[in-house]
C-alpha cells in the first residue's frame, strides 16, 4: 500500500518509509492511498470474535501488503496482550476502558504497535540505530517509552514540558534508562512539539542521524487504534445493543477521533461521533464557524488534551475531502471548563459509583448532554483514573488505589535532560549525540 501526503507535494512512499519518516518532507502527515472496506461475513460474525482476531482482520485491511501475515500476525497479538472491556456505566452508556495496559492508557496500543512493526522493518534491513522522537503532554511519553524499552537498534527521545505532567506520569518515562532519554523542556507542549518538527526538517541534522517520529502523526501508531472501535462494537452487538451506536472521544491531537473515523469508512456501523473537548475548543469552534483558527493552549486537570493546534485535523479534513458540511454529518462537538470536569466526575462516581479520569469525564459528560433516546453511546475511558491520582482524590474526596505497574514506576530515580525551547539547543544536544 502507498501513502500519500495530506499537503500533497511529495510522492507516494511505502509503508516502511511513512513509519521510518513519520512526517511527509512537505510537513504533510501521511494517509494511505485507499481505506478497504470489511466483509459482510466480517460484521456478521464480529460479536464471537475475540479482540486480537478483530485487530488482525482490521490490521490486514492496511498492513496485509507490507507485511507477511504471520510477521502481522505476531505484531497484533504481542501488542493487545491485555483486554479492552466495555463496562456499562448506566443505561445506554458504556465505558470502553483502555486503560488495561501497561501504562494504563489508550496509547499504549499505537506505541506497542509501532515499536513491533519498526522492529520488522529494521530487522528486515539491519540498518543503523533508528532514533525515535517523541513530545508528550503526559501519556504519549510513557507509553512510547515503554512500548519501546529494550527494542534494540533504537532509541528513544521524549521531550515533556517541564512542571506540567503529573508526577505519575513523569516517572513513567523519566525513570526507564536504557534506550530512552528523557528531555524536561521548559516550556509548553506546543513547544516540545515544534522542537520535534523543526528537527524532522533540519537537513543537517537529519544527514548525521535516522529520525523518526512517533507522536500520534505516525501511521504506526494512529491506524492500530481503528482496532478498538471494531471491539466495542462487537461486544455492544453481542449485548443486542448495536443498531444506532455513538462513538464520543476526549479529543486532543484528534489521532484517536480520527482513527474511528476510518474505522466508519472501513464499514464499522456507528451512526454518529462527538469529539469531546476540554477548553481547548479549536475543533469545536471550527464546527461551529467552519474556521481553523489554532491558538496556544491552555492549561486544565485533562491535561493529555491541552493542544492549540490538533496535528491531525489535517487527515479529518482530508478525509472529508475539506467538505465542512460532510465532517459536521459525521461529528459533533463538545468542550467542558475544568469546573464542569470536577462536577461531572464527582456526579457520575455518587449516582453510578463509576470513577472517571478528567479524560474520560468528558467523553462521558459529552455523551450525557448528546444522546437521544432511541441511541446507546460508548466513550473511551482514555487512561486509568490514578494515573491523575492527585487531582481525582482532591476532586472526589476518595482515595484511587494505584494498581502494580504504576507501583513499580514510583520506585525508580528520575534522570532527565534540561532543555531550552530553542531549537538550536536542541539540535546541539542532538548533534552531540
Ligand atoms: C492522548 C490522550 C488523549 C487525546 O488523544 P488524541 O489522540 O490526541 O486526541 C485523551 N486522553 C488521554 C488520557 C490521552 O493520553
Amino acid at each position: 500500500m502507498q501513502y500519500y501526503s495530506t499537503n500533497g507535494n511529495v510522492p507516494f512512499a511505502s509503508l516502511e518509509k511513512a513509519v521510518v519518516k513519520g512526517l511527509a518532507e512537505d510537513k504533510g502527515l501521511y494517509m494511505p492511498e485507499r481505506i478497504k472496506p470489511l466483509s459482510k461475513d466480517f460484521f456478521d460474525n464480529i460479536q464471537d470474535m475475540s479482540l486480537q482476531e478483530i485487530a488482525y482482520h482490521v490490521a490486514d485491511c492496511f498492513f496485509g501488503e507490507d507485511v507477511d501475515a504471520e510477521s502481522l500476525r505476531r505484531i497484533v497479538y504481542d501488542t493487545l496482550a491485555f483486554d479492552i472491556p466495555l463496562k456499562e456505566v448506566e443505561e445506554n452508556i458504556f465505558s470502553l476502558e483502555l486503560f488495561h495496559g501497561p501504562t494504563l492508557a489508550f496509547k499504549d496500543v499505537g506505541a506497542r504497535f509501532m515499536a513491533r512493526l519498526l522492529q520488522y522493518f529494521l530487522r528486515k534491513e539491519g540498518k543503523e540505530t533508528v532514533n525515535v522522537l517523541v513530545a508528550t503532554s503526559g501519556d504519549t511519553g510513557s507509553a512510547v517509552a515503554n512500548g519501546f524499552l529494550g527494542v534494540e537498534g533504537i532509541h528513544v527521545y521524549v521531550l515533556y514540558p517541564k512542571g506540567k505532567v503529573s508526577p505519575i506520569q513523569e516517572c513513567q518515562f523519566t525513570t526507564l534508562g536504557k534506550n530512552i532519554t528523557a528531555i524536561e523542556v521548559d516550556g509548553v507542549f506546543d513547544d516540545c512539539q515544534a522542537l520535534v518538527k523543526n528537527a524532522f526538517m533540519d537537513e543537517e541534522l537529519n544527514a548525521r542521524m535516522r529520525l523518526t517520529s512517533a507522536n500520534s502523526i505516525n501511521v504506526a501508531r494512529f491506524l492500530p487504534q481503528s482496532f478498538y472501535y471494531f471491539y466495542a462494537y462487537a461486544q455492544l452487538k453481542k449485548r443486542g445493543l448495536a443498531d444506532k451506536v455513538v462513538c464520543c472521544v476526549p479529543s486532543g491531537n484528534f489521532g484517536n477521533i480520527c482513527s474511528a473515523l476510518f474505522g466508519k469508512r472501513m464499514g464499522l456501523p456507528i451512526s454518529r461521533f462527538i469529539a469531546a473537548n476540554n477548553v481547548n475548543d479549536i475543533f469545536y469552534n471550527y464546527l461551529k464557524t467552519g474556521k481553523y483558527e489554532p491558538k496556544p493552549s491552555i492549561q486544565t486537570i485533562a491535561n493529555a488534551m491541552d493542544v492549540g493546534d490538533p496535528s491531525n485535523f489535517a487527515r479529518i479534513l482530508d478525509l472529508y475531502e475539506k467538505s465542512h458540511d460532510a465532517i459536521c454529518k459525521d461529528i459533533s462537538g463538545a468542550t467542558y471548563s475544568d469546573q464542569q470536569i470536577a462536577d461531572t466526575m464527582r456526579r457520575c462516581l455518587a449516582e453510578t459509583g463509576y470513577q472517571l479520569d478528567p479524560h474520560g469525564a468528558c467523553g462521558y459528560q459529552a455523551l450525557k448532554d448528546g444522546l437521544h433516546e432511541d441511541e446507546v453511546g460508548f466513550f473511551l475511558e482514555t487512561a486509568h483514573p490514578a494515573k491523575f491520582k492527585q487531582v481525582v482524590d482532591d476532586i472526589c474526596g476518595g482515595d484511587v488505589a494505584i494498581p502494580e505497574p504504576l507501583q513499580e514506576f514510583m520506585k525508580g530515580t528520575k534522570q532527565s535532560m534540561p532543555m531550552s525551547k530553542d531549537f538550536a539547543d536542541f539540535k546541539m544536544f542532538l548533534m552531540g549525540q
